[in-house]
């Protein structure tokens, strides 16, 4: 694979550098109580933290917000709509009201959970593709 940038071929995979620049080391402590446990701490050259494979993409602090914020909008119209009688005890609203949440929650996972697993392929995908230039540093995706 030679640089678009200089030409060089010596150049290298993203996937490559990633696994030789990091390394997972395992350390043992022992607790106050003598207890011991295993700690796990992660180093990764300059190098490797750049060609890193993608994170899976959350939804976003605003988008899950306003998720939230519509779910219990929806539940607020589900208690209406079943005309909870308001001598009705609390608790049956209540009741109503997080069950439609909880119902909700499972659907916006599903539609959500979805469309960030396809997205986090295509870059999977892309990263598995991408070279680095040792020579002049250069970026570059393999076509
Ligand atoms: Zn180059």
């Amino acid at each position: 694979m030679n640089c678009p940038h200089c030409g060089s071929d010596n150049t290298r995979k993203h996937s490559i550098i990633y696994q030789e620049g990091t390394s997972h080391g395992k350390g043992e402590a022992s607790s106050w109580g003598g207890a011991k446990y295993t700690t796990e701490h992660l180093s990764q050259t300059p190098l490797a933290q750049r060609c890193s494979p993608p994170e899976r993409p959350g939804i976003g602090k605003l988008l899950s917000f306003l998720g939230i914020l519509f779910s219990a909008w929806v539940a607020y119209q589900v208690v209406i709509l079943f005309r909870v009688p308001p001598e009705r005890s609390w608790w049956v609203k209540a009741g109503a009201f997080f069950s439609s949440l909880a119902l909700l929650r499972i659907f916006w996972s599903f539609v959500f959970g979805r469309h960030r697993k396809a997205r986090y392929d295509e870059l999977y995908a892309a990263w598995e593709k991408s070279w680095v230039c040792v020579k002049c540093g250069e970026s570059f995706v393999e076509k």
